[in-house]
C-alpha cells in the first residue's frame, strides 16, 4: 500500500507539538548542545542521559572549554554513562573545530562528517535540526518506525536492509521542516512505537501501518537477531592502606581504555594467585587476601564475571599502581566495574 506522505507528516507533526517531551537540549538551537546530547544518547536511555547533559554543560559550556579541557576531566564527567570512546571522540572533534573550522561547528552533514566520532545519524541530526538541512535521521527508534509502518521483516544486518530504511525515511521527510520531523519520527519511536508494548490504539499514525492494518504483532518488527555474548572470567583486588585504596593508572591494558580501576586481570594460564604474584612480586602471598565474592558485568558484547578478593595487608609498589585517598574517589575517572565492586563490597 502506497504511503500517503502529507497526511502522515501533518498526523505526526501535530502530535508532536503537543507531546514532546520538554527536554532541555529540544529548547536550544544551539549546535553545540544538540551535538552534545546527540553524542551522550547513544547507546543510553534519556532519563539517564539528563543529568549528565546538563552537568556536562555547567563544567563545559562551549566547544572551545572541552577543546582545551584535561580528556581526565571530560571522562569523570562520562564516568558511568559508558562507552567512553564516545567522549574522546568528542574532545577530538572540538579541538578539530577549533583548529580547522576556525572556531565554528560546520553546517552541512557533509562537513560535520569530517569530525571525529560523528557518522551519518549525528551529522544528519545536527544538520536538520539546527541549520534545516533536507537530512532524515535514521536512528534505533526510526528504524523500528519504519520496520511497523512497513511491516518489514527483512535480516537487520544486510546492506539492503539498511539501504531499505534510509530510502523509507528519505522518503517520509517533511522538505518544509526536517528537523520538527526527524525529532517527531525519534520521539515516536521513544513515546509510542516503543520496542515492547507500544500504544497503538492511540498512535498519531496507526491508519497508515501496515503491521496494525494487518494485525500483525508489533514487538515482531523489526526483526530480531540474537547478539552472542562471550563469558570471561575477571580477578579485582580490593588492597587498603589506612584512607587509602590501591588502584591501577590507566594504562595500554585498561579494562576501559583512559579510566583507572581496582588491581585486576583476566584469568590467565597460570593461578589467579601467581598472576598476582606477576603484578606485585613475590611478597604478595596467596594467604594475604581471600575471595569474598563475585559480580557480573556487562561491557558490549562481553559478559564480565568478576571474582573479587580483598587483601588483608597492604601490598609494595609496583609500577603504574597508587594508592589513592577513598574521599577523593571522585575526582579521578575510574571505570564502572571498580565502582560497582566498591559499592557493593566496601561503601
Ligand atoms: Fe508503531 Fe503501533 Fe503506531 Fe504502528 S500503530 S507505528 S506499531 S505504535
Amino acid at each position: 500500500m502506497k504511503m500517503q506522505k502529507a497526511p502522515f507528516q501533518k498526523n505526526l507533526f501535530e502530535w508532536y507539538q503537543k507531546n514532546h517531551r520538554k527536554l532541555p537540549f529540544r529548547e536550544s538551537a544551539d549546535p553545540y548542545h544538540i551535538w552534545l546530547s546527540e553524542i551522550m544518547a547513544q547507546q543510553t536511555t534519556m532519563s539517564a542521559v539528563l543529568p549528565y547533559y546538563e552537568r556536562f554543560l555547567r563544567w563545559f559550556p562551549s566547544v572551545q572549554s572541552v577543546a582545551e579541557a584535561d580528556e581526565d576531566d571530560l571522562l569523570k564527567l562520562w564516568q558511568g554513562l559508558g562507552y567512553y570512546s564516545r567522549v574522546r571522540a568528542f574532545h577530538h572533534a572540538c579541538r578539530q573545530v577549533m583548529n580547522e573550522f576556525d572556531g565554528k561547528i560546520p553546517k552541512t552533514s557533509g562537513e560535520l562528517k569530517k569530525l571525529k566520532g560523528i557518522g551519518d545519524y549525528t551529522a544528519a541530526a545536527i544538520a536538520s535540526i539546527c541549520f534545516g538541512e533536507k537530512m532524515a535521521v535514521v536512528d534505533g527508534n526510526v528504524r523500528r518506525v519504519i520496520a511497523r509502518l512497513y511491516a518489514f521483516d527483512g535480516n537487520p544486518n544486510t546492506k539492503s536492509t539498511k539501504e531499505f530504511f534510509e530510502l523509507k525515511s528519505r522518503q517520509l521527510l517533511n522538505q518544509k521542516n526536517p528537523g520538527d520531523h526527524n525529532q517527531a519520527m525519534m520521539e515516536l519511536g521513544a513515546m509510542v512505537c516503543r520496542p515492547k508494548k507500544p500504544l497503538c490504539a492511540t498512535c498519531p499514525v496507526h491508519s497508515f501501518c501496515e503491521v496494525r492494518i494487518h494485525d500483525k504483532v508489533p514487538e515482531n518488527f523489526p526483526v530480531k537477531i540474537k547478539q552472542d555474548f562471550i563469558d570471561v572470567n575477571y580477578h579485582s583486588l580490593i588492597v587498603r592502606n589506612g584512607e587509602k585504596i590501591l588502584l591501577k593508572k590507566p594504562s595500554p591494558d585498561s579494562l576501559i581504555k583512559g579510566m583507572w580501576e581496582l588491581p585486576s586481570h583476566y584469568d590467565e594460564r597460570k593461578s589467579v594467585d601467581a598472576t598476582w604474584k606477576k603484578i606485585f612480586g613475590a611478597t604478595c602471598d596467596a594467604g594475604s587476601h581471600k575471595k569474598i565474592g563475585k559480580i557480573r558485568h556487562s561491557i558490549t558484547n562481553k559478559k564480565i564475571i568478576t571474582h573479587v578478593y580483598e587483601s588483608n595487608k597492604p601490598l609494595p609498589k609496583a609500577k603504574g599502581f597508587v594508592y589513592h585517598s577513598w574521599d577523593r574517589l571522585d575526582e579521578i575517572p575510574l571505570n564502572t566495574l571498580s565502582r560497582k565492586i566498591l559499592t557493593r563490597f566496601i561503601y
